[in-house]
C-alpha cells in the first residue's frame, strides 16, 4: 500500500466496492486512467469461486439479468456471453421455457425469439471478475474498508479514501483524482460527503419489509421438465417464490428455489419454516420433488426492510470528481430485477461521459452524469414502484392508480386462457419499450374488458 500514498497527477481512479457494479464502473474507468484501485473489504475470492460471499448477501438468490442489463455488460466487456455460457448459463428462451403463476394458475406459454441468460448471481459476479482482472491497469484491494474521504473542500475536491487494511490493522490514505462509489446498499458516501462540509444527497425511502429464502438442491435426475424458470406471484405481492435451474456443475443439474415475503406472511430459513412455505407456493408435484430433493447449500435469507433512491444532481455543494454507481444510487426491490441492469448501464454511462471530450472536460462533468442517470432512473421509479408497488401495497386514492391495478389484475386473469396478454405482460416486465402501448393495445384492451364483462 506504500508506493499508493504518492499523490499521481489525473492518472488514478479508486472504486469503493469490488461487487457487480464496482466491477464494471473498474472496467469503464480503466480506458480513461492510467491506474484503477477496486477497494473491497470481503477477502479475496479464489480465482473464478462461486463462493457466496459476506458483503454480498443477496448473492446465492435468484437473479435475472435483464436484456438491458445483458447488452450494457457485454458494451463493456464483450467476452461476456462466450465466458458465461462455458462456464454453464443456461439459455432460457423467454416465454416457452418460462412458466408464470398467479398460485392459482399457469399464464399461457407461448413460443418467440426472445432468449435470455439464466445462471446464478455467483456466476455472473465470478466471470465480470474473471474479465476485470485481465485488465493489467486495474489493482484490487481486498480485505480493505473504506472508512471516509478525503477531501479539497476549496477546490471542490476529493482527492482520496481512508482505508482500513483488516490484515494488517492498519489505516492508510490513497489518494486518487476520481473516486466512485460502488458500496451498495450499505453506501456511507453521503454521510461521508456531508461529514467533509459537502451537501448530502436527497434521499427517497418506501417500506419494502422484503424476505427472501432460498437454498439450491439437485432434483431426482429423471426429473426432466420442459421449463428452466418458474416465478410464483401472488397478485398482491405479498407472497411468492422461484424454481429455476441454474448452471450444472461436475455433479449435473442445480436447481434454486427460493420463496418471498413481501409486508407478507412470515417467512423463516428454518427447514420447517421453508418447507411449510414452500408448500404454499409450489404446485404438489414440485413440492413433493422438493422435499425429497437432495440440499447443496443451506437455506439463505436476505432481506430488503426499504428501499431507496439518491438524487445528487441538485446538491449545491457537489464534490466534482465523484460519481456512483448501482445500489449505492437506487436499491430497487428484487422482484423488479433492475438492480444489475441500473448498475450495468451506469458504467456504460460512466464510460461515456468519460470519453465525450466536452463533457469530461466539463467543470460539472458528474452533474450531468448525475442528471441523465436519475432521470432513468426516476423513470423506472414513476412505472414500477409509484404505480405497481405503492398502489398494491398501500392502496391510495388515486382514481388512475386504482384503476391501473384494478387493469393489471385483469390482465393477469387473461393471461391464463390468452397467449397474447401473456405475452404483452411478460413484454412489460423485461422489455420495457412502450409499455402504455403494450399494457392498453385495443386488442388486449377489449379482450381484457370482454373477459371482465363476462364476469371471468
Ligand atoms: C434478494 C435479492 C434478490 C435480487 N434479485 C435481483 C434480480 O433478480 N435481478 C437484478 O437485476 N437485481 C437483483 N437484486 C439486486 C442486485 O443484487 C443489486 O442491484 C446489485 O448487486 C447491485 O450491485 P452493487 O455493485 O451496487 O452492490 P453489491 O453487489 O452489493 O456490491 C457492493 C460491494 O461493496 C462492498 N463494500 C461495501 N462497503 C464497503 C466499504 N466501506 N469498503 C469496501 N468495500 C465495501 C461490499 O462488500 C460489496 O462487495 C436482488 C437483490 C436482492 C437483495
Amino acid at each position: 500500500m506504500k508506493n499508493s500514498q504518492t499523490k499521481s497527477k489525473e492518472t488514478h481512479a479508486i472504486v469503493i466496492g469490488g461487487g457487480f457494479g464496482g466491477l464494471l464502473a473498474g472496467k469503464a474507468l480503466s480506458k480513461h486512467y492510467e491506474k484503477v484501485t477496486i477497494i473491497e473489504r470481503d477477502a479475496e475470492p479464489a480465482p473464478g469461486s462461486l463462493a457466496p460471499r459476506g458483503g454480498a448477501p443477496q448473492g446465492p438468490h435468484v437473479h435475472f439479468l435483464l436484456p438491458q442489463g445483458l447488452i450494457a455488460i457485454q458494451r463493456l466487456l464483450p467476452k461476456f456471453i462466450d465466458a458465461i455460457t462455458a462456464r454453464g448459463a443456461n439459455v432460457l428462451n423467454l416465454y416457452q421455457d418460462m412458466r408464470i403463476s398467479d398460485l392459482t394458475n399457469f399464464k399461457i406459454r407461448v413460443k418467440t425469439s426472445r432468449n435470455i441468460l439464466l445462471m446464478s448471481r455467483l456466476l455472473i459476479e465470478a466471470t465480470i471478475r474473471t474479465l476485470v482482472a485481465e485488465n493489467t491497469n486495474i489493482v484490487f484491494k481486498y480485505y480493505c474498508n473504506a472508512m471516509g474521504l478525503l477531501a479539497n473542500f476549496k477546490e471542490n475536491r476529493i482527492t482520496g479514501v481512508r482505508l482500513q487494511d483488516l490484515t494488517k490493522k492498519e489505516e492508510v490514505n490513497l489518494y486518487a483524482d476520481l473516486v466512485v462509489d460502488a458500496s451498495g446498499a450499505s453506501t456511507c458516501f453521503p454521510d461521508w460527503l456531508e461529514a467533509l462540509g459537502f451537501d448530502k444527497p436527497i434521499i427517497t425511502r418506501v417500506p419494502m419489509d422484503y424476505i427472501q429464502v432460498s437454498r439450491w438442491v439437485r432434483l431426482p435426475k429423471e426429473y426432466q421438465p420442459d421449463w428452466k424458470y418458474t416465478a410464483y406471484r401472488d397478485l398482491t405481492l405479498r407472497k411468492g417464490g422461484y424454481a429455476l435451474r441454474l448452471e450444472d456443475d461436475h455433479e449435473g443439474a442445480q436447481w434454486l428455489f427460493g420463496f418471498v415475503s413481501h409486508f407478507g406472511e412470515p417467512i423463516t430459513s428454518s427447514e420447517k419454516g421453508f418447507l411449510e412455505f414452500a408448500k404454499k407456493i409450489l404446485e404438489p408435484e414440485l413440492f413433493n420433488l422438493l422435499k425429497k430433493s437432495k440440499p447443496i447449500t443451506p437455506i439463505k435469507q436476505c432481506s430488503v426492510p426499504n428501499i431507496r433512491k439518491y438524487s445528487y444532481s441538485t446538491n449545491k455543494r457537489l464534490p466534482t470528481n465523484f460519481f456512483a454507481v448501482g445500489d449505492a444510487m437506487c436499491l430497487w426491490p428484487p422482484h423488479t430485477a433492475l438492480g444489475l441492469a441500473t448498475a450495468a448501464r451506469a458504467a456504460v454511462s460512466l464510460d461515456n461521459y468519460l470519453a465525450n471530450k466536452n463533457i469530461s472536460k466539463a467543470v460539472n462533468r458528474n452533474r450531468i452524469f448525475f442528471n441523465i442517470t436519475e432521470k432513468s432512473i426516476n423513470k423506472n421509479w414513476d412505472k414500477r414502484i409509484n404505480k405497481e408497488v405503492i398502489p398494491l401495497i398501500h392502496p391510495k386514492n388515486s382514481i388512475f392508480l386504482k384503476f391501473l391495478a384494478w387493469y393489471k389484475r385483469a390482465l393477469s386473469d387473461l393471461c391464463t386462457t390468452n397467449a397474447r396478454a401473456s405475452k404483452a405482460e411478460l413484454d412489460i416486465s423485461f422489455f420495457p419499450a412502450k409499455p402504455f402501448y403494450t399494457l392498453f393495445h385495443p386488442a388486449i384492451f377489449f379482450k381484457v374488458m370482454w373477459n371482465k364483462l363476462k364476469g371471468k
